[in-house]
């Protein structure tokens, strides 16, 4: 297998640092806060992995005209939607010239409860303009990157949860600047259609453009799942979060520990080949037998494959 290049630094350069915010009253620009600059770097170097890496322009591209031929189909008639420009430049441009903003918010509006989490969200709203594209995230996703946190003393490897933290985030960030992107594109209301070849979106018996990506580009979906007592602290749930591959994802909360042989649970190895991964051109190649099991369906297999067809020899 060829090595993975490393991006170059002039292309990774294009790619401006987001701002990035804190919520509150005040809310407080974090940029300048040393403790928060891993948390700063993992969503740019997420954004200049969506820009610039050999596959993710092409598969954004991909879902992009998919969701403007079904429009079409559908007979539409709104300008914002006949004009939407399809171009696999997009989401380069679109990550240079209107990077997003990240604003950390509690997603859960303080109710304890995982059904409650949402891991992110883009901001609705009529109009495409800068002061309009900012993606929410979960604020303790990010907050147990921070330099300054403290794992709790009963977490055994601190560094891999805070790994397992930054590819949720990294994902996270992912997916909603897939929305964000075709808010960009076709305007601010643009709900995805129904596609037969999109994963669906369980809210609105549409389609979901975000986790289609994750599909196709990742190849997987993650699911996040917390015995029940180390759910409730939003201090320290972070730090208890077992990050897990399934298909298809929802997050979930099981009362004791995870053994369904369904679930694949990542590994040490896994999470740092993925981090390293995202400052090269290759695919954030979650790689089957680096998993703690291994057991896909013939269906996962088969699509594990075309995944690896796109350039990397398995
Ligand atoms: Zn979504």
């Amino acid at each position: 297998m060829p090595p993975a290049l490393p991006i170059a630094a002039d292309l990774a350069a294009q790619i401006p640092q987001p701002r990035v915010f804190l919520e509150g009253n005040p809310t407080l620009e974090l940029n300048d806060d040393p403790n928060y600059a891993p948390v700063i770097d993992a969503v740019h170097k997420t954004f200049i992995h969506l820009a610039h890496s050999d596959v993710a322009p092409y598969v954004i591209a991909s879902i992009q005209s998919r969701i403007k031929a079904q429009a079409l189909d559908e007979g539409t008639t709104e300008r914002r939607v006949l004009d939407a420009k399809v171009a696999v430049s997009n989401i380069t441009d679109f990550l240079r010239d209107s990077t997003p903003c990240i604003v950390l918010r509690d997603m859960t509006d303080g109710n304890p409860s995982v059904a409650a989490l949402q891991w992110g969200t883009v901001l609705k709203g009529d109009k495409p303009t800068a002061e309009h594209n900012i993606i929410y995230i979960e604020k303790t996703l990010a907050m147990v990157l921070c330099a300054n946190a403290t794992p709790p003393p009963d977490v055994q490897s601190p560094t891999f949860q805070r790994d397992s933290a930054l590819v949720m985030l990294s994902v996270t960030v992912s997916h909603e600047t897939i929305h964000a992107l075709n808010k960009y594109t076709f305007g601010a209301a643009l709900v995805t259609p129904k596609i037969g070849t999109f994963e669906d979106d369980i809210d609105n018996g549409k389609s979901e453009a975000g986790f289609t990506f994750e599909r196709d580009f990742y190849n997987y979906r993650l699911e996040a799942i917390w015995e029940q007592s180390k759910f409730a602290d939003a201090n320290t749930r972070m730090w208890h979060m077992k990050l897990m591959f399934k298909n298809p994802a929802v997050t979930s909360l099981i009362d004791s520990d995870v053994d369904e042989p369904e679930y694949l649970q990542f590994n040490p190895t896994t999470v740092s080949t993925f981090i390293a991964s995202l400052s090269t051109h290759r695919p954030m190649d979650i790689w089957a037998h680096r998993l703690t099991t291994y057991d896909f369906d013939d269906l996962s297999q088969a699509s594990w494959l075309r995944f690896h067809s796109l350039g990397t020899a398995l």
